[in-house]
């Protein structure tokens, strides 16, 4: 398992500003000291509630944010502290897939033109050249070539996701931001849109971080999956273990709430309710972030971080229980 980029101590914080002067008063730690390694070829699904950090540690790791502190080694190479101009030859590499494929698509531009709008940017070619590979990702994605000539508004959500996902393909990257990329789309067409995406991977090596906000949308297309709370990834490990053998009590509750089509095993598993608020990630409390809701909790959560470490087998979790 050769890593394709390693995080280290990862940070995004998004400051409050307040009067004339535009003063920081207090930062959003939406991403607060985050470190792990992508490996080439895989899914690493990246699963929490909404404000836990998921997105902006995608859109983070591919400089779409500058970070705060901390490394993104991309093939060796620290590339966090990279200006736009020594980033140019990363942009091209590193592509994202959005949630909503309704907002993300210039409605003025026709088809052909939002995928040709990427290879012209990277200048990878042009004329006959350039009309045959928007073709080709087109059919690669299940549409067809006479769809080039038409505008987004024509086509239905999963054939926007589709033409979304062209786009991020036409300009032949390595590493691909999949955020909640079938979250707005039927359930019918949600895993199609799965299987296509398996496909692609296949066929030309891609390594995804699948963004989404519960663990049964994961859990197929995954080889590893973190989950994160509150700006902190709390747990990481291969997809299998993480649903046989969940550590951390946040896990357990989010795995709880998937519906288990076994009638036994469902009778079997309990659903953990969790009570209580999301802390404000503007000024997280001490210790265990996760402490307010957590049955465990014991008088060192309030006071300690729990380490993120290894407890053997790549198992990763943050919690005073191991
Ligand atoms: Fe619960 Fe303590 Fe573990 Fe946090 S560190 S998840 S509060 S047991």
């Amino acid at each position: 398992n050769k890593a394709l980029i390693e995080i280290k101590n990862l940070k995004k914080y998004f400051p409050i500003k307040k009067g004339l002067l535009k003063k920081t008063v207090a930062n959003v730690k939406a991403v607060d000291d985050v470190s792990f390694t992508i490996n080439k070829g895989e899914t690493l699904g990246l699963v929490g509630e909404s404000g836990c950090g998921k997105t902006t540690t995608g859109r983070t790791i591919i400089k779409l944010y500058q970070p705060t502190s901390g490394q993104i080694i991309y093939g060796g190479k620290d590339i966090a502290k990279l200006s736009e101009k020594e980033m140019a030859p990363y942009r091209r590499k590193m592509q994202m897939i959005f949630q909503d494929p309704y907002a993300s698509l210039d409605a003025r531009m026709t088809v052909g033109d939002i995928i040709g709008e990427a290879i012209d940017i990277h200048k990878l070619m042009t004329g006959k050249e350039r009309t045959e590979r928007i073709q080709y990702l087109l059919d690669r994605v299940g549409l067809n070539s006479e769809h080039a000539n038409r505008y987004p508004h024509e086509f239905s959500g999963g054939q926007r996701q589709r033409i979304g996902i062209a786009r991020a393909l036409a300009v032949q990257p390595e590493f691909i931001v999949c955020d909640e990329p079938i979250s707005a789309l039927d359930v019918s067409i949600q895993a199609q849109v799965i299987n296509m995406l398996e496909d692609l991977q296949n066929d030309m090596g891609l390594t995804y971080l699948f963004v989404a906000h519960d663990l049964s949308m994961v859990k197929h297309i995954s080889n590893r999956i973190g989950v994160m709370y509150l700006g902190k990834m709390v747990e990481l490990c291969e997809s299998n273990e993480l649903y046989k053998k969940p550590l951390h009590p946040y896990t357990q509750a989010l795995l709880s709430a998937i519906p288990v089509p076994d009638p036994e095993q469902a009778a079997a598993r309990q659903r953990i309710v969790l009570e209580g608020e999301i802390p404000s990630p503007i000024d997280p409390p001490p210790g265990c972030r996760f402490k307010g809701r957590c049955r465990y909790a014991k008088p060192i959560c309030s006071q300690q971080e729990p380490v993120f470490k290894d407890l053997g087998g790549g198992h990763f979790v943050a919690c005073h229980l191991y």
